[in-house]
Parts: C-alpha cells; structure tokens; sequence
C-alpha cells in the first residue's frame, strides 16, 4: 500500500504518527482512505467545497503532483506521498499574482541556499514571499535582523521606538558606534539594507501596544519576539493567538536563554507557559541584573532559524518544546510544552478574545513615549534635595573639575568633570536617571545635552548649579 508521510503540524491529528499507510490508486483516493481513518485532519487538508487547500502541497515520490495532475496522479504500492504545509506562502499561493522569481543576482546571492535539497529555489522563493514582524531591534532583534535580511526573508517588519546608546553596543550587534544617538529603527535598517538590497523592510516606530499590536501584527506570517518585558510579551502573545500567527519567542538574562515556539498549529502560547507574570521588581530587566553580550547572539540565532525552519516546512518546529540554555555550564535542555486547556487565550474555554491593558496586567506603570523621550528640563536645587531626602533613584553627577570639587561638594553628587565626559560615559548606565550640576549651571547644561546625544533618556540638569545649592538648600557650601 502507498505510504503517505504527515508533516510533523499535522501528527496531532494522527495520533502522533509519522507515516501511515492507505488503500487507494491516486493521490486522491490516498487521500481520501487518509481523511476517512482520521477524520479531524479533513479541514487541514481540504476547503469547504472539497478542494485541496492551496497551502497544502503534495508529492509523490519527491515529485510535486500540482504539475501531474493533482487528485488523479496515480500512486503505486511502494510510492511515498508526503503532504507539505506552507505556512508562509499562505492562502494567496494561487491567486493570479505573478510569480515570484528570482533575479540572475539574487540566484547568486542564495546560491549556497539553493544547491541545498532542504532549500532549493522552493525554499528561497518561499523565503522571498515570507513576511515577518520582529518586534524590538535590540539584543535578539540585532542577530535576528542581519540573518533574516542576509537568508533573503522578503518582507521584514521592525518594531521600536528607541535609540541607540553606548551601553547597547556590547551586544547590539546591528549598530555601530556611528551610530550612537540615532533611532535604532533606522540604524538597523540601514544595516540590513546594507546586507541585502533586496530584502523590503518597513518600519514601525511605536511602541506596541493593545491598540495598534492587530493592525501591525496581521500583515506578518509571524512574529519573532525580541522585546525585554511582560507587558509586550504578553501583548505579542495574545495578538498572536487571537490572529493565528506563530510567534517565535526568546528570552535572556545574565548567562541564560530560552527558546521556543509559541500558537503554532495548536501548540501552547505564553500563557500556557506562564500564566501570569512575576510580581514587579522580581525579574531584573537586562539593564537592572546584565546581560553577557553574547547570549543574545546564540537565542536570537535559535529564534532566527525557527523563523526560516518554519517557513521552508523543513524539519521538526521548536513546538511544545522549551528550549533552554546555559552559557556558563553550556549546556542545553529540553522541556515539554503542552497546550493547557485552561489557558484563558488558547484555551478551551476561552476568556481573552480580544487585547487588554497590558500594563495593568502586569502590574507595571505604563511609560507614556513623552516620558521615554528626551527631556530638556532643569531642575530646581531645591527639588533635588527634597528627592534626595526621599531616596528618589537617580544619579547625581557634579561635572567640575577635581580642584573645584576638593573646595566644596554635594556629598551624594559623583565627580566626572565635562572633559572625561565623553570617554567615560560608558561607566553610565543610560537606564538610570541623571541629574548633573556644575558651578552655575552652564557646563552641566552641555554635559546634558552631550548625554542626551548619546542616548541617555533621563537627564536634567540643576539649575543655577552649587551656587544655587548653596543659596537656595545648604548656607554652609562655600560659594567660590
Ligand atoms: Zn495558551
């Protein structure tokens, strides 16, 4: 009997079988024995009117029967029929948009990618028509944008709304120190742009969020997750299950990494895997508990050839697996995954049918962009002393020289006079808040002004300077 091969989405609806093999003397009656023995597979495979879904590809025998003939290819005793979902061509495969082809440059370009069998110039067209939203161009966005753009991935969305600083360079890989101060959107677009001409990318400079996470989101085949906190995990997660998109997640800290794929065909979704989030302040972000700079390499190369894996439909998907990695003990584990068929989103009584406020959710205050954004406010002396007193986190950096500070200083204020600025703003953390004074204020003013070029977010500067301290909060600095 003709054995058919089920692709390994479809097994659950299998029993978990790989082959199974059927009475009939054409694809279609192959087809037909198949369906009949397991009935929950038919709406995979067929539409409404009994037709093969167009996303469906069939062989036999490695041969693409779309060019045979379809349904009445006959097939033999010992033929093999495999079934290959695409899950990036989607459902416009057969519409009469012209074909997608490759250029006699681009043919060179993907050439190691085309003599592979696994790819071919199947494969690199379905690259070519993938779709894929990466959310956030920072640690896991940086390696995941120069190989999706460098595998030829066709259309490559970028979400972020930041820009580039000093201390992201240490694991930032996409951007260079030229490009310090700019929106990370645009540096790293520019990069991959470089990489390969022929790869579209759109850019997406917000900060997602429940009111515009469908609208971007829809227009992808899938997400790959690069963000670093609850809310937009959440969100990403829930967008994802409520349009049926994969996501491909990915998370770091310090020497650690996880990978997986989530919502794909069935498989279990964020939620599943965490219900709710840690309380606030328990999980340090990277800039609060570090990162190794290299870490995001190695997950976002997991994230990114999840991504390629499931657009090719080549080989087994990272699904209901949680892949685990330890840099220090390198090693890597393997946990199961299961769909929980309590899980308020993919569940099977299901709660969450459409975004909620994330922020809330999480328990965490919800940052408005005029609050991220560069802000060039002075504050008064006396509004420093009093945050002081209240234990208020922020730095405060005095920006004269050694001989001035040896006359007199604010004992909470680091000295780092405005000339080592520059060469040792890196010893700053561009998270943090800032608050800089000098004598009068104006050459803390600069100083501010060359912290906010670089990035930092968060910097203000004392107004009227130690003198003004001296006036204004403690008559026993002496004015000089
Ligand atoms: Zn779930």
């Amino acid at each position: 009997m003709p054995k058919i091969l089920i692709p390994t989405p479809l097994r659950q609806f299998t029993g978990q079988q790989n082959a199974v093999e059927v009475a009939g003397a054409t694809v279609g009656e192959a087809l037909g024995a198949l369906t009949t023995q397991y009935g929950d597979l038919r709406r995979h495979l067929y539409t409404e009117e009994g037709k093969l879904r167009s996303f469906v590809n069939v062989y036999v025998n490695d041969e693409d029967i779309r060019y045979l003939g379809k349904d009445a290819t006959p097939v033999h005793a010992d033929d093999v029929i495999s079934i290959v979902p695409s899950i990036a061509g989607g459902a416009a495969a057969e519409t009469s948009a012209p074909p997608v082809t490759l250029s006699k440059e681009e043919v060179l370009r993907y050439s190691r990618h085309l003599i592979m069998p696994e790819v071919g110039m199947e494969g690199q067209l379905k690259l070519k028509q993938a779709k894929v939203l990466l959310v956030g161009t920072g640690g896991l966005g940086a390696p995941l944008g120069l190989y999706l753009a460098a595998a030829g991935i066709g259309k490559i969305g970028l979400v972020d709304f930041d820009v580039v600083d000093f201390t992201n360079l240490q694991r930032q890989v996409i951007h260079g120190t030229k490009d310090v101060g700019r929106k990370k959107l645009d540096s790293a677009a520019d990069r991959m742009q470089d990489i390969n001409p022929y790869v579209e990318i759109v850019k997406h400079e917000v900060a997602l969020a429940s009111d515009n996470a469908l609208d971007i989101i829809k227009d992808y085949d899938m997400v790959v997750d690069g963000t670093d906190n609850f809310p937009t995990r959440y969100l990403v997660n829930d967008a994802c299950v409520l349009l049926g998109k994969p996501n491909v997640y990915g998370s770091i800290f310090r020497f650690e990494g996880q990978a997986t794929v989530f919502a794909y065909e069935g498989g279990p979704c964020y939620r599943c895997l965490y219900p709710e989030p840690p309380p606030p302040g328990l999980v340090p972000s990277c800039a609060e508990g570090g990162v190794l700079g290299i870490l995001p390499g190695v997950i976002g190369l997991i994230q990114a050839t999840e991504a390629v894996k499931l657009i090719l439909g080549q080989g087994e998907p990272l699904v209901g697996r949680l892949l685990l990695y330890d840099a220090l003990a390198m090693r890597f584990r393997e946990l199961k995954l299961r769909r929980n068929p309590e899980c308020p989103v993919c569940g099977d009584h299901r709660t969450i049918t459409q975004l909620i406020d994330y922020h809330q959710f999480c328990g965490v205050p919800a940052q408005p962009a005029a609050e991220a954004a560069p802000q060039d406010g002075d504050i008064d002396p006396r509004e420093v002393k009093a945050r002081l007193d209240r234990g208020d986190r922020f730095v405060l950096i005095d920006v004269r020289e050694p001989h001035e500070h040896q006359i007199c200083h604010i004992p909470a204020a680091r000295l780092i006079p405005l000339g080592e600025l520059p060469r040792r703003v890196h010893e700053l953390n561009s998270a943090d808040e800032f608050v800089l004074h000098c004598k009068s204020g104006m050459r803390s003013a600069k100083a501010a002004d060359f912290l906010r070029q670089a990035g930092f977010r968060k910097v203000r500067n004392m107004k009227g300077g130690i003198l003004a301290w001296s006036d204004q909060v403690d008559p026993s600095v002496p004015k000089y």
